[in-house]
């Protein structure tokens, strides 16, 4: 699931495509989960707008148009935003995505799951948003409208603070994993960075909240920039579904040290990497290494 680094680099990649391009044309999937704002009504908004900046709440995507009106885009799941000089397997259903190892990379041709295209005036590349999922929404939002989902994020973890994450942490018996993945306290923050940044602070993810020491507090939230701004410059993590917007894998990836190593070696003490169920949620760490 794309988290605040996969999101930070659609936003900073696409700012260099469609950043001043005027929209032309725009095709949309019949109506779905996706379309909080219904695909006739979005084409008509966006007709003839131009695209003024990309802004990023938490893990939600704003694109600001002339008109004042934004364009609200949540990846959800398996949502890809790119553009159509992207080439990449990943941009295929998963069942064809082996078949294609071994034949030469084809240009993207929207297919079911690509719920939005938007064509630019200058006829250059254009934009598409793929979902396989449906868990991604589009949502347009007129001028100074806002939407709940927006009004109820938290701080956005690139600047989390030991103050807040200390004040959010108070009497809060909530295990700590679960206190860095609720959006209305720390905005962006998912899965694989909570369990990242959790190993790399040393503290174990189902220590409550509440019992962290101030000292403790403050490599924590330290920790949680770190690990985001590190994911960005390796362009986010690609496991199953996400892309950057020209269709190259993220590399975070290759260097995660508890996610997804289930049973494998921790890189500090050799002992194996254990994964428990917190919060209905996978979280991976090291018992040795993590207190
Ligand atoms: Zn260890």
């Amino acid at each position: 699931m794309p988290e605040l680094p996969e999101v930070e680099v659609v936003r900073l990649r696409l700012r260099s495509v469609v950043v001043n391009r005027r929209i032309a044309e725009i095709q949309t999937a019949r109506a779905n989960y996706a379309f909080l704002t219904a695909p006739a009504r979005l084409r008509s908004k966006l007709q003839g707008r131009r695209i003024m900046e990309i802004e990023r709440q938490g893990k939600y995507l704003l694109f600001l148009l002339d008109d004042h009106s934004r364009l609200l885009v949540h990846l959800g799941m398996t949502g890809q935003l790119f553009t159509s000089h992207a080439v990449s397997p990943r941009l295929y259903n998963k069942q064809s995505r082996a078949g294609l190892a071994h034949t030469p990379a084809q240009v993207f041709v929207p297919d079911k799951h690509t719920h939005l295209s938007i064509s630019f005036s200058d006829r250059g590349e254009q934009l598409h948003f793929r979902d396989t999922r449906k868990f991604g929404k589009l949502l347009w939002l007129a001028e100074g409208r806002s939407d709940p989902r927006l009004e109820r994020l938290g701080v956005d973890a690139l600047s989390i603070t030991p103050e807040h994450l200390g004040i959010s942490s108070k009497r809060r018996r909530i295990a700590i994993k679960s206190l860095l993945l609720d959006q209305s306290v720390l905005a962006g923050v998912g899965n694989i960075y909570a369990d990242e940044a959790l190993y790399q602070a040393r503290l174990l993810p189902q220590r409550a909240a509440a019992s962290l020491r101030p000292e403790e507090t403050r490599v924590l939230a330290r920790t949680v920039r770190k690990v985001l701004r590190r994911a960005i410059r390796l362009g986010g993590s690609s496991i199953d579904d996400y892309v950057q917007p020209d269709g190259s894998d993220g590399q975070f990836q290759n260097t995660f040290t508890v996610y997804g190593r289930e049973g494998e070696p921790c890189h500090c003490c050799r002992g194996p990497i254990v994964r428990v169920v917190i919060g209905q949620r996978s979280s991976h760490f090291c018992p040795s290494c993590q207190k």
